[in-house]
């Protein structure tokens, strides 16, 4: 009985969930901001070129000991001109098995979410912290961060994207060298530094899709969508019609 129960409130709240970040909701059909990028075409192949190296290099890597767990290495893909670079945490077991990040469950959140801000997958850049997967799922360890974070710095320094959205905890802490909890992190935008002398970039911190699934709730899915409309306000994207209502 006790399960029934469960099982009746799981269903309810994913599709309470699922109508959130896709209901009426229509993909632009313009590609975002292609004006005032204003790179040219070669650059974006060079930088495209660069992220395949960084692929490969990922591909044979051995820094950790990950490397020699893995079916397949998740380097990330996606816009080498995104205005947005997605970090997660490291790959789980669907993306170890496909070699492409945020495929399986909590990918499928994030493509709504993505979709509900009226991008597509292929206008951002999603990666991870950890390019190989943890056995069963389990929390990065520090060596493994610091062996595997110059992959992603040199990808965001290559993209150089306007906004770096950190989904989870240890996307967040990596990125911004800290040990803050989500919770304190997520809502406002942090800097990321790229090095001496160079820009920083904006980030937003927001709960991991997996963590939303996890815990879900009305607060928290109104979280991260208000967490994604200052991302939208940022870059002076407008709120799709149809998100409008949904978030008050
Ligand atoms: N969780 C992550 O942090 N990254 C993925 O690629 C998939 C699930």
């Amino acid at each position: 009985m006790e399960k029934d129960t469960d099982i009746t409130k799981v269903v309810r709240q994913h599709l309470q969930m699922e109508n959130f970040f896709t209901d009426g909701f229509m993909v632009r059909s313009n590609k975002i901001s292609s004006e005032s990028h204003n790179i040219e075409q070669n650059e974006d192949k060079q930088v495209e070129a660069e992220l395949e190296k960084i692929a490969q290099e990922v591909r044979k890597c051995a820094k950790c000991g990950l490397g020699s767990l893995r079916i397949n290495a998740v380097p990330g893909e996606g816009n080498p001109n995104a205005r947005i670079v997605f970090v997660g945490e490291g790959p789980g077991a669907d993306e170890d098995a496909q070699g492409r990040p945020f495929v399986g469950r909590a990918g499928q959140l994030l493509d709504k979410i993505i979709a509900a801000m009226g991008l597509k997958r292929s206008d951002v850049f999603i990666c991870n912290v950890l390019k190989c997967r943890p056995p069963d799922n389990r929390d990065p360890r520090p060596e493994e961060i610091i062996s595997c974070m110059p992959y992603l710095q040199r990808q965001i320094e290559l993209i150089n994207p306007e906004i770096i959205v950190a989904l989870g905890a240890h996307a967040a802490r990596s990125l911004l060298n800290n040990n803050m909890s989500i919770g304190r992190l997520r809502g406002q935008f942090h800097e990321y530094y790229t090095g001496i002398g160079r820009p920083s970039i904006k980030l937003m911190a927001t709960y991991h899709p997996a963590y939303l699934l996890r815990n879900y709730s009305d607060d928290n899915r109104k979280r991260v969508w208000e967490d994604m409309k200052k991302v939208l306000a940022e870059l002076g994207l407008p709120v799709p019609k149809n998100q409008k209502h949904q978030s008050k």
